[in-house]
């Protein structure tokens, strides 16, 4: 078996498909003129991610509204929102370059998914010749719904976790039985519960401990068989090229998130200023038996932030270093983060989605050729073929 390789899910949408969300929100068009855009969309992201070379692809998320909100709107701008929730929830993240983005806030309950991610991979499904992969959001994001403080009125919090934690397994079993090969649990929220920004409320109260708990009552309806393809994806967020918490250390998040008893593990780390320090932080970490599973760690050696696209020889590089500290049988690599987890989004720094698009096709190439060559070296050649 050669190292594996897998994205983590999403790729920006073309300024067709953006312009299209924007015209949906304003009602110029109906739903099923939208529908035509995100086909359009998908089948493109599809073809050009199977010409990567790249054994197993995704849809890009082109029918999601983010990487969050998938269940609960059809549209990043709230269009759609489930009647159990209201537009202005507390802020998910303040970005770097000074920008937001904010969740829906549950009014009342039972808290039930609108849409399950299943309902996007059926369509993908047929467009694909190669394995595809679905990610979902983790129960620990979703428990932001739910307000700091307080009590929605006749629905406990626990009460809504019960029912968060039912919708979650849901979403990823309806993923499986539609054809997903891998199932990857996206938990960006994970490093920015160390951060502790007095302007954004809920990162200073120490929830991290709280959040691997929910998540891990998830995994654990799943057995050791199941969860080595369920995987769990950690970043310091990745939002119109700029991150919410690529300052925290991860000394801080690494012990906690090894605790989740996940088959496999994507990792930011090409943008990590001391790379080395955290593959030894890895192997340290990471457990050869979490409940029945190894913990594969999916290194990140693609910056989905940066136009600058990496060469396959330093994505060997990197995997060669990795290799120094984790087992190669529980090493792999990944892109640092989606390419764009929320559906709008002009990728500044690349100068238009359409462009980043481009980029990340060649970036995503650069990753499946490094990692043949680092699985050549660390294997030899009978591994890679
Ligand atoms: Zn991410």
């Amino acid at each position: 078996m050669p190292i594996p390789t897998e994205p983590v899910g999403s790729l920006p949408r073309p300024a067709k498909l953006q312009a299209a969300i924007a015209a949906y929100d304003d009602g110029k068009i109906t739903r099923d003129e939208l529908k035509i855009e995100q086909d359009a969309a998908c089948l493109d992201s599809i073809k050009r991610g199977e010409a990567t070379g790249a054994p197993i692809i995704s849809d890009g998320e082109q029918r999601a509204s983010s990487f969050a909100t998938y269940p609960l709107a059809d549209t990043l701008a709230g269009t759609g929102l489930a009647d159990t929730l209201s537009g202005d929830g507390q802020y998910f993240a303040i970005f770097t370059d000074g920008h937001h983005r904010q969740l829906p806030r549950l009014t009342h309950g039972p808290f039930r998914y609108k849409t399950y991610a299943a309902d996007y991979l059926r369509e993908a499904m047929g467009m694909s010749t190669k394995p595809l992969k679905q990610a979902v959001i983790a129960p620990s994001m979703l428990a932001l719904l739910y307000p700091l403080d307080g009590e929605v009125e006749g629905y406990t919090r626990e009460e809504f976790h019960n029912d968060l934690i039912d919708e979650c397994e849901k979403d990823i079993r309806l993923a499986f039985a539609a054809g997903a090969k891998r199932v990857s649990i996206d938990f960006t929220e994970g490093r920015l519960a160390c951060r502790n920004d007095p302007n954004n409320p809920w990162t200073g109260r120490g929830m991290l401990e709280g959040f691997i708990q929910l998540n891990n009552r998830v995994l654990d309806r799943f057995t050791p068989e199941e969860r080595k393809n369920i995987g769990i994806h950690t970043c310091p967020g990745g939002d119109c090229d700029s991150t919410h918490s690529g300052d925290v250390d991860y000394a801080e998040l690494l012990p906690s998130m090894f605790k989740m008893n996940a088959g496999y593990f994507l990792i930011q780390l090409a943008s990590e200023p001391d790379k080395e320090r955290i593959y030894k932080l890895l192997g340290e970490h990471s457990r050869e038996d979490a409940n029945g599973v190894p913990q594969v760690c999916f290194i990140g050696v693609i910056n989905p932030l940066d136009p600058r696209v990496e060469t396959p020889e330093e994505v060997r590089d990197d995997l060669l270093l990795a290799a120094k500290y984790i087992p190669v049988e529980r090493l792999g690599s990944t892109d640092d983060c989606g390419f764009s987890p929320f559906s709008i989004d002009v990728k500044p720094k690349h100068g238009s989605p359409d462009v980043a698009r481009d980029v990340a096709f060649q970036k995503i190439e650069s990753r499946v050729k490094g990692t043949a060559m680092a699985s050549e070296q660390l294997l030899g050649k009978a591994a890679v073929q």
